[in-house]
């Protein structure tokens, strides 16, 4: 033994230790050139102004551990991290810095703001990065990027100057979410909808021409009547036929209003006439593109009403409601109001109640994008995992909107678009304009707008690698393999990358995308700050073992599936860990400093043990699965049979085995458990790094040594099913011990009834395990049993086996204990039975009360028919 481990395992302590290290001799860094094949997954590149939280911890679990056995299994594996410089976000966070000095970025200017979102980046940005080393990530550092940086900012404009000259960019006055707080344009992804109360008030118009005359409108926004330019029915309503080609007239403004008929008015919402206000409402727009209507905006950016609202100028939209409300209601003109939910668009950020505008903006036209991501999908060329997940892809991408690309704030690659104030020529350029091309003139601004953020993380997976020149990193590296992510950013930024890296590489940016599931509490509540039940990853990385909350994550995730985290999951998945370190120190004790580790040919000697011939064909079996689970990224299964191999019959089993004969299965134990280190490193890379490096190992690092394979030679299934008996035997006899409470090191007789030679043989070859295992002094193998009625019997591996009890314990003591155990157990369950029984109890206590009555019930139930059988053992 080379190295003395520490007594107990202390996760903070193996865990500081090997990071800098690695990192240090440059194993995460993937070569360039290189002859090995290529295995790259790309970073959701967190937001600059992010912390770690319980789902990064997952999408970093799983991408580290796939990019670990990849590495292992000698791909020149790249994991490429970075972070995004958020627009919106980023922009918010110093805005609220700011304001403690009670300024606003309008105080500062442009220039400096900018200047003062690049200090705070320096300084508390990316504090997320170093989280992700914490959790042992192997990314390659050397390769980080950020969305902002000069090499990403030059494929931003690349790409939005090669699809404006292709027509697919273009600048245009459409109705847009606008968010009056943010101040600034959302594409309909960045607008969350929320149920809501709300009022729905019935106003009446009065007709043109017919005194006396009215038809009812029902609104939830009565603001916005005062940009009413036609009130509309459906084709055939018959209630309304007879108004057609007349007219109403709006009240308060006195604008006259034509009667329209469109198919998209619900006969069934409210009376089946509805006000058409097309500058404020994306239905009503369409319509009035339709009945070329005109457009007029009552609101402005700032959600105050604009000159076009006539006496309301200059109120504030809920301000304005009020007062239409009550003039309309001065005039009689208010008929009812109901109360309804319905949803309200709020700005994603902010919760501020988003307001449909007419804007001038930039837009993407995303038809011509979206096709050929579609078709890369059908054909398989990109893969969900889990597959269902196509089918959301699918159902946004064929109802795929125009995007709005324009935002206007000041932190984000501002539009390389420039106008001339001379002659108004438009210029998009890549690069900077002084002069316009038209005139020569030298009065020439650029757009003051930027870009949406996912503008440029849709690029994500070639800008990152030098695109548009074409780098080495770029030949090799691009397509992807895999990208892990969560659900709700399919639209946001994984069917962007599919449209982006379609057009601009001519391939799919990944071969398949994993879908994780969200992390829910123990009780699978949904995590958030007001129920105050999130879970911080870092504290209970340091409370549990960073090793044994990935191992945790990696247990629990099925691809797409919920995780309910609880303390006893973690607790359980701790204790694994040190289950683990407790067996490496008993294998030490039998290690030492001249011991190497046998090659493969080595351990195929006639002479080896049943034991190791038994753990070696477990072992085989346990790495064939681990690798087809994990083929299909099915992580769960992976870590169900590592965990059930190291410690259901690593340590329960062969450890104890091996103590028979510790010299002569040495190799195979070295063997094993260095074998199964490696299987279990990619998802506990610290532990099993610091134990590798005690245990006679070829190689630097785990973190290079290659992942274990499935070797058919190993697999001995003579020896599995011999040793399956002798296991039955040794649980089956320990549990009469523990029945009969046999004192623990008083030694038993186990007779076992067996005619044909192979058992006996069997029976023979494995007597010491039985021995040792379950402390029997003596193993008689009969034809048949005796009648021997002070025996506890059994049936064990099909054969039935018995413990003569005669002398072991006094019959007299155990008779009186068993009856006196009986008694109480019995009298617990009257009592239970009794509560259970009782209706109005069972109606009125809580659920899981109930529940647990009930399951104690039956637990004393079957310790009741336990004692029985005992007690008439012993009669
Ligand atoms: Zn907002
Ligand atoms: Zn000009």
């Amino acid at each position: 033994m080379k190295e003395e481990i520490s007594k107990t395992y202390n996760p903070q302590d193996v865990e500081s230790r090997w990071y800098g290290w690695w990192e240090s001799r440059g194993y995460f860094k993937a070569d360039n050139p290189s002859h090995r094949p290529g295995f790259v997954i790309m970073m959701p590149p967190p937001n600059v102004t992010g912390s770690l939280h319980m789902g990064h911890m997952l999408n970093a679990t799983v991408q580290d551990a796939v990019i670990r056995r990849k590495r292992m299994q000698g791909f020149n594996a790249l994991w490429l991290p970075g972070m995004d410089h958020a627009g919106i976000a980023t922009q918010n966070v110093v805005e609220k810095e700011i304001a403690k000095q009670g300024l606003t970025r309008h105080d500062l200017g442009r220039e400096k703001f900018v200047q003062r979102v690049w200090e705070w980046k320096e300084q508390y940005g990316g504090i997320i990065l170093k989280q992700i080393r914490r959790i042992g990530a192997s990314c390659d550092w050397s390769r980080e990027r950020f969305t902002f940086d000069e090499g990403l900012s030059r494929a931003v404009r690349e790409v939005f100057v090669q699809l404006y000259e292709d027509g697919l960019i273009y600048r245009g006055k459409r109705l847009i979410n606008w968010c009056p707080r943010c101040r600034t344009a959302l594409s309909d992804l960045e607008v969350k909808h929320e149920p809501k109360e709300s009022r729905l008030y019935y106003i009446k118009y009065r007709l043109k021409g017919r005194p006396g005359e009215y038809v009812t409108v029902a609104t939830t926004r009565p603001e916005t009547m005062l940009g009413d330019s036609a009130l509309a029915v459906h084709p055939e309503d018959g209630r309304y036929a007879k108004y057609a080609g007349s007219a109403a007239v709006l009240p308060l403004i006195g604008r006259e209003l034509p009667f329209i008929q469109d198919p998209v008015v619900d006969p069934k919402f409210g009376t089946g006439v509805v006000k058409v206000t097309p500058a404020h409402d994306p239905a009503d727009f369409e319509m009035g593109v339709r009945h070329n209507l005109a457009q007029i905006s009552v609101i402005g950016e700032d959600a105050r009403i604009t000159a076009e609202g006539g006496p309301y100028k200059g109120q504030d939209r809920m301000a304005a409601r009020k007062n239409v409300l009550a003039d309309l209601e001065a005039q009689g003109l208010v008929e009812k109001t109901e109360t309804l939910l319905h949803s309200v668009g709020e700005c994603q950020r902010c919760a501020t109640v988003v307001e449909p505008l007419m804007s001038e903006q930039w837009f993407v036209r995303m038809k011509p994008l979206a096709e050929p991501a579609i078709a890369a999908v059908e054909s398989g060329r990109t893969k969900f995992v889990p597959p269902n997940w196509s089918k959301t892809y699918y159902e946004w991408m064929h109802n795929i909107r125009d995007w709005c690309i324009s935002r206007q704030l000041w932190w984000g690659h501002r539009i390389p678009a420039w106008y001339c104030d001379e002659c108004g020529t438009m210029i998009v350029s890549r690069k900077d304009v002084v002069n316009c091309a038209k005139c020569n003139s030298t009065r020439i601004r650029q757009d003051e707008d930027v870009l949406d953020t996912w503008f440029s993380s849709q690029l994500w997976p070639f800008s990152t690698l030098g695109w548009p020149d074409q780098t080495e990193d770029l030949r090799k590296f691009y397509p992807g393999s895999l990208l892990v992510t969560a659900y709700d950013i399919i639209f946001f930024w994984v069917a962007r990358m599919m449209m982006s890296g379609l057009k601009f590489m001519g391939d799919v940016p990944f071969r398949e995308v994993y879908i994780t599931g969200l992390i829910r509490d123990a009780e699978k509540q949904k995590m958030s700050k007001s129920k105050g039940n999130v879970i911080d990853p870092l504290e209970i990385c340091d409370q549990y073992g960073t090793d044994a909350v990935r191992f945790a994550l990696a247990r629990m995730g099925a691809p797409g599936t919920d995780i309910a985290l609880s303390e006893d999951l973690l607790e359980s998945y701790r204790a694994f860990a040190t289950k683990i370190w407790n067996a490496a120190r008993l294998i030490f004790r039998h290690v030492d400093e001249s011991d190497r580790l046998p090659f493969f040919g080595e351990l195929r000697q006639p002479d080896l043990a049943l034991a190791d011939r038994w753990i070696l064909s477990r072992l085989a079996r346990a790495i064939d699965v681990a690798n087809t689970s994990m083929e299909k990224y099915n992580l769960h299964e992976a870590t169900r049979h590592i965990y059930g191999f190291f410690w259901g019959e690593l340590c329960d089993w062969y450890l104890e085995m091996v103590k028979l004969h510790p010299e002569r299965s040495k190799p195979v134990l070295i063997y094993v458990f260095e074998t199964a280190l490696r299987l279990l490193h990619p998802f506990m890379p610290f532990i099993t790094e610091e134990l590798w490096q005690s245990v006679p190992h070829r190689g630097e690092s785990i973190v290079v040594a290659p992942y274990p394979e499935f070797e058919p030679e190993l697999i001995d299934a003579k020896a599995e099913a011999q040793v399956e008996i002798v296991q039955d035997i040794i649980g089956k006899v320990r549990n009469i011990r523990a029945e009969m409470k046999v004192e623990p090191r008083q030694s038993v007789v186990v007779r076992v009834a067996a005619t044909d030679p192979a058992t006996k043989q069997l029976l023979l070859d494995a007597r010491d395990y039985i021995f040792k295992l379950a402390t029997v002094g003596e193993l008689q193998v009969v034809p048949s049993l005796p009648e021997d009625k002070l025996a506890a019997r059994a049936v064990a591996g099909g054969l039935t086996i018995e413990v003569p009890l005669a002398g072991l314990i006094d019959i007299e003591a155990e008779r009186s204990r068993l009856n006196k155990e009986l008694e109480r157990v019995q009298a617990e369950i009257s009592g239970l039975e009794r509560q259970l029984s009782n209706a109005s109890f069972v109606e009125r206590a809580p659920r899981n009360v109930v529940d647990e009555k009930r399951q104690r019930l039956l637990d004393y139930q079957n310790q009741a028919v336990k004692l029985r059988d005992s007690l008439d053992r012993l009669r």
